[in-house]
């Protein structure tokens, strides 16, 4: 493998060394009702002209323009062009007809009047106030897109609006990146399943249930999911299983407790490792490797808020790798600093954090009370990491700061 091992590497260096290193898996083709989620392997383009005929884009009356003096005219109506149907005729000189947004313009026709610019008369005539010009309220055929234009660029992931757009541009087929196989891996003697009583010395598995979400949310599949004790020879079967996957996501167990046999289970399986440790708080015990088969391996620390910090900074990043998405590091915003901190020491921080808008729209950004890297309920209610770098000072309320918004404010 093609490369050096980095013993506790920075936050930044961690994203380049991700940036030089991940690539996305094999392209795919897929129907595009079922690319929902997953990222363009390539370029979509438009298969026809958007609009596909010339439309209006007002309810009121296709007229000709050539009718009309010193904005007015008196036009007999002809009939009525619902969206969906095509008028057969030409529209004749002296002659208005009715037509609906969305409708196909008759030939002929080269305006359309707003209903609130006519007056329906007797006879079947309408009389208009309005002076329109060629082509007003008409949405002329290739307007918006023209067949074969670039509609989406590879690398972009597809949601409501990329679906809509896909469609509307006719396409039926999408190339995208898989989505990642994802084996999800918690390791503890300790750990019991939600739901199960505890006994003496047990805890909930709560990182698994988070993992599963955070992973789906990132367009990971969860194909394996679960606990292991830190039994050798459990947990090697267990790893081993794991790294038939595009990713294994193991969290406990990674760092320098007696117990602690992941590393080294995960090295006797084959995976080198490329973070080996982490400048970073919490998140020192983060590695993050690959097998000789190809898998990614991310081992998040157990405490609860590492597992979660460090799974947001990198573990998130390696599966948007592995989907064709830009790699780096995560946007940080400016936020005004709605507390007190102390300096932080030797390591860069990310803390959990609530950001907020005010009523100004100014950002607000404040860190909420988190009692260690151990505690399950500090993640709870955050939608940001709050960033301190390595060695700064104390920070007084007001001064600003950065974070990585992870949602958006309540
Ligand atoms: P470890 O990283 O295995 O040394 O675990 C560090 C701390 O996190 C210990 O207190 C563990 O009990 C706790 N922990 C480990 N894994 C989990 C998990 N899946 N859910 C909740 N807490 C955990
Ligand atoms: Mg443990």
């Amino acid at each position: 493998m093609d490369f050096e091992t980095l013993e506790a590497a920075t936050p930044e260096r961690i994203w380049k060394a991700l940036r030089a290193h991940l690539q996305p898996g094999r392209p795919r083709t897929i129907p595009v009702e079922e690319a929902l989620g997953c990222v363009l392997a390539g370029d979509a383009r438009s298969a026809h002209d958007f609009p596909p005929f010339d439309r209006a884009v007002k309810d009121g009356y296709a007229v000709q323009v050539s009718d009309f003096e010193r904005g007015k005219a008196r036009l007999r109506n002809v009939g009525l062009v619902p969206a969906g149907v095509e008028w057969p005729e030409p529209l004749e000189a002296g002659t208005c007809i009715r037509i609906n947004t969305g409708a196909p313009i008759p030939t002929d026709a080269d305006a359309v009047v707003m209903v609130e610019h006519s007056r329906e008369a007797e006879d079947g005539f309408v009389e208009f106030g309005d002076d329109p010009k060629v082509g007003q309220y008409i949405n002329r055929q290739a307007s918006l897109v023209k067949t074969d234009e670039l509609l989406l660029r590879a690398g972009t992931r597809i949601n409501a609006g990329t679906l809509a757009a896909l469609v509307a541009g006719g396409i039926t087929r999408v190339e995208i990146f898989s989505r990642p196989r994802v084996a999800q891996l918690s390791t503890g003697y300790e750990l019991v399943e939600q739901g199960k009583e505890l006994k003496e010395g047990q805890i909930h598995d709560s990182n698994s249930i988070a993992l599963e979400e955070l992973i789906r949310q990132v367009g990971g599949e969860i194909v394996m999911f679960g606990r292991c004790p830190d039994d050798p020879s459990a947990l090697r079967a267990s790893l081993e299983l794991g790294m038939a996957n595009d990713l294994l996501c193991v969290t406990g167990g990674m760092s320098k407790g007696t117990h602690d046999l992941v590393p080294r289970l995960l090295e006797e399986l084959g995976v080198r490792w490329l973070i080996a440790g982490a400048a970073l708080k919490p998140g020192k015990p983060l590695r993050i490797g690959r097998s000789e088969t190809g898998c990614w391996v991310v081992g998040l620390p157990g405490n609860p808020v590492s597992c979660a910090i460090c799974f947001l900074l990198f573990g998130r990043v390696v599966l948007e790798g592995l989907q064709g998405l830009p790699i780096g590091k995560p946007p940080h915003i400016a936020g005004i600093l709605g507390a007190d901190l102390p300096a932080n020491e030797k390591r860069p921080m990310y803390q959990p954090a609530e950001w907020s808008t005010g009523s100004n729209g100014e950002i607000h950004v404040s860190p909420l009370v988190w009692r260690g890297s151990g505690d399950p309920f500090g993640m709870a209610i955050a939608n940001a990491l709050l960033h301190r770098d390595a060695g700064v000072p104390a920070a007084p309320r007001g001064e600003t700061v950065h974070f990585i918004p992870l949602d958006l404010p309540r």
